[in-house]
C-alpha cells in the first residue's frame, strides 16, 4: 500500500507516511521537517466545517437564551403568586 505526500509528491510506503485531520497523507521526511498539514487542505477543511459550527453555536445561542427567558418567567411567576397571596 503506498501513498503520495501531499507536501514533496513522493509516493511512500503507507507505514511511512502519517494521515493528518486534512486527510492528507505526509511522509515521514516531510513530519521531520515540521510540516503536518499543507494549507489548501486546511482551508478546504475549514470551509467545510465553518457552517456546522455557525448552526451549532447559533442553537447553542438559542437555548442560553430560551433558558434564560424560562427562568425569567418563572421568577417572575412566583413573584406575581406571592403578591397576590399578600394583597389578599
Ligand atoms: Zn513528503
Amino acid at each position: 500500500m503506498f501513498r503520495k505526500c501531499a507536501v514533496c509528491g513522493f509516493t511512500v510506503a503507507r507505514q511511512y507516511c502519517h494521515k493528518n485531520r486534512y486527510k492528507e497523507y505526509i511522509c515521514r521526511t516531510c513530519q521531520a521537517a515540521g510540516v503536518r498539514f499543507t494549507w489548501p487542505a486546511r482551508l478546504r477543511y475549514w470551509r467545510r466545517q465553518t457552517p456546522a459550527i455557525i448552526v451549532l453555536s447559533l442553537a447553542a445561542a438559542i437555548l442560553v437564551a430560551l433558558a434564560i427567558w424560562a427562568l425569567y418567567a418563572f421568577v417572575l411567576g412566583i413573584e406575581a403568586a406571592e403578591l397576590h397571596k399578600i394583597f389578599s
